[in-house]
Parts: structure tokens; C-alpha cells; sequence
């Protein structure tokens, strides 16, 4: 079967083998982050609809597994935002009825969390992870660029309310960019914030893939411990953890290289050509970046990948 909706299973940094679903079309998010490893947001909306037929995704869920496959678990995020799809409710209902072995986590920008009827959708879920960058407004429109409707002091009321009305685990991950949020006092307003929230973990990440705008620049690892303290015991730093995980190098590792032969390519290019999901293309870059197999170029349409 040609997956349209899944991708993966891939290795994640916090889920060991997970697989993904994407339920909105590339790229579409209420907010427009500037760190986005998936490129700027072209469809800024805040409306929330169905972008695929339901029946057609749950179809594809069924046929992937139908034989039992072995992953830690099924993922919803993507190449937006999973929450402005509609029936997600739907689909997390018939994986919990058909499926109940694999646990079920969202990954999601927290944005939508002061409608409950949201929050009563996806209570089946066993793990949500919502985003937070700043507890100040003006970082938070530098940083996540958001659609007018979003005001932060709403968002953080809905985080709130998830944790009063979400009976399982919440972790809350904060990204940390260069001179944009990493000063004492943000961390601090933030730390005060997220007291309220009361997540199970704190997960603090950085930059450490091609990010929507160029400028954005990721923090040291010392800035990273400093700022994990002062969040306290709960805060953990996100790093990459190796659970004996291969990724499927044969195929994907060789399209992608008989790709780069011809002509340095973006990440666009890329997924058009062989047809692999953003976040899969994006583990297997930074695989052959770190085997320093290929490098990075800047170009007329933004970061071009090259063969050295
Ligand atoms: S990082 Fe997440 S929330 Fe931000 S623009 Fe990308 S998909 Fe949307």
C-alpha cells in the first residue's frame, strides 16, 4: 500500500520507534514558527476541518496494523498542526477500540487546549506533548509567529485547562533559541508560567535541525544545563537516544543520495521526488550530515543539501 497519512515508523528522540500520522495538509498550522524543521507555514489558519477523509486515514491505519508491528508508539504530529484536524477524536477512538496495545501520543503546538470540547476528544490518548517558548507576548509573536486570533495569556489559560481536565502524562516541551528567549528573565516568567501548568516533565530543546528562517541559531549545551536548572527536577534536555533504532538505510538512504547526484535540492525538492514524509526526510539528513556524507548550501530558495 502507498501510505499517504503514515509515515515511518521512525526513530524519535523522546518515543524510541514511532509511528507517525499526519492529518493536515503540507504545510498548514495556526502558528509560523521560526524554528520550524518543516519550513514556514503556508496556511495559517485557526479553523479547525477535516483536510482528509476520516475513512481513508483509518483505512491505512488498519492495513499497517493489521500484523502486529513492532513499535513504542503511534505518533499524530506531522507537517502542522494535528489539532486543527476535526475528526481527530475519531481516529484516536478506533485506534483505542481496535488497536489498544499501542500507546497513543500528540504531539501539538497547545494552542487550542481553552476548548474543551477539544481536550474531550483526545482524552484517550496516553501521552500529550504541547509546546510553550515564552511566557512574554511579544517573544512569543518573534518566535511562533501566530495566527491573529491566538493571544499567548489564552493559551497558557487552555494549558491550564488541559491539566485540569487530562488525567495522563503532559510534557511540556520549551524550545530555546539564541538571543530570543534563553535571558534569565524569560526563563524565569516562563518557569512561573509553567508552576501553573503543571506538566509531568519539562523537555527543553534547541535548534539542532535546518529551521524555517536562517537567523535562528541554537543555544550551547551549557546554556541548555543552566537553563534545566533553574527549571528544576522536573525539566529534562531532549537529546538524541539511540534505542538500537535502524533507520530502513537501504532505500531511503540511497534514493535520497541518487537524488543529490544530480543537483543540490531543498528539503521541498526532496519530498516531492521520492515521496518520503518531512520527518523522515529530516532523520535521514541529519544521519548523512552527521556521516558527513553530505553539507548544507544556502540558496535562492533557502538551504540547499549537497554531496560533499
Ligand atoms: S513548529 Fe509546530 S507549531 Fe510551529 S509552525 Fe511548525 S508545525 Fe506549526
Amino acid at each position: 500500500m502507498n501510505y499517504k497519512y503514515l509515515f515511518g515508523p521512525v526513530p524519535s528522540r523522546r518515543l524510541g520507534l514511532s509511528l507517525g500520522i499526519d492529518l493536515v495538509p503540507y504545510k498548514t498550522c495556526n502558528l509560523n514558527c521560526i524554528y520550524c524543521e518543516c519550513g514556514r507555514t503556508t496556511n495559517l489558519i485557526n479553523e479547525r476541518k477535516e483536510f482528509f477523509d476520516c475513512n481513508e486515514i483509518i483505512k491505512e491505519l488498519e492495513y499497517f496494523l493489521k500484523n502486529k508491528p513492532k513499535i513504542d508508539y503511534i505518533t499524530f504530529s506531522g507537517a502542522g498542526e494535528p489539532l486543527l484536524y476535526s475528526k481527530i477524536g475519531e481516529i484516536i477512538n478506533f485506534l483505542k477500540k481496535n488497536f489498544s496495545k499501542y500507546k497513543i501520543v500528540i504531539l501539538t503546538n497547545g494552542t487550542l487546549f481553552l476548548n474543551n470540547s477539544i481536550i474531550e476528544e483526545i482524552k484517550k490518548a496516553d501521552l500529550i506533548i504541547p509546546s510553550l517558548d515564552s511566557a512574554n507576548e511579544n517573544t512569543f509573536k518573534l518566535i511562533n509567529r501566530p495566527h491573529k486570533d491566538l493571544k499567548l495569556n489564552k493559551i497558557i489559560e487552555g494549558l491550564i485547562n488541559l491539566r485540569k481536565n487530562f488525567y495522563k502524562k503532559i510534557y511540556l516541551e520549551v524550545f530555546i533559541i539564541k538571543n530570543l528567549n534563553d535571558s534569565y528573565n524569560e526563563i524565569l516568567n516562563l518557569k512561573n508560567v509553567i508552576k501553573k501548568i503543571n506538566p509531568d516533565k519539562i523537555q527543553i530543546n534547541t535548534v539542532d535541525r535546518p529551521p524555517a528562517e536562517e537567523f535562528v541559531a541554537p543555544v550551547s549545551i551549557n546554556k541548555l544545563n543552566e537553563i534545566k536548572n533553574i527549571f528544576g527536577k522536573k525539566a529534562e534536555i531532549i537529546s538524541f537516544k539511540n534505542k538500537n533504532i535502524e533507520l530502513e538505510k537501504s532505500n531511503n538512504f540511497s534514493t535520497i543520495i541518487n537524488c543529490l547526484e544530480r543537483r543540490p535540492l531543498t528539503l521541498e525538492d526532496l519530498m516531492k521526488m521520492t515521496n518520503l514524509h518531512v520527518n523522515e526526510l529530516n532523520k535521514i539528513l541529519r544521519e548523512l550530515e552527521e556521516e558527513k556524507r553530505i553539507t548544507k548550501i544556502k540558496g535562492d530558495r533557502g538551504i540547499f543539501y549537497k554531496l560533499k
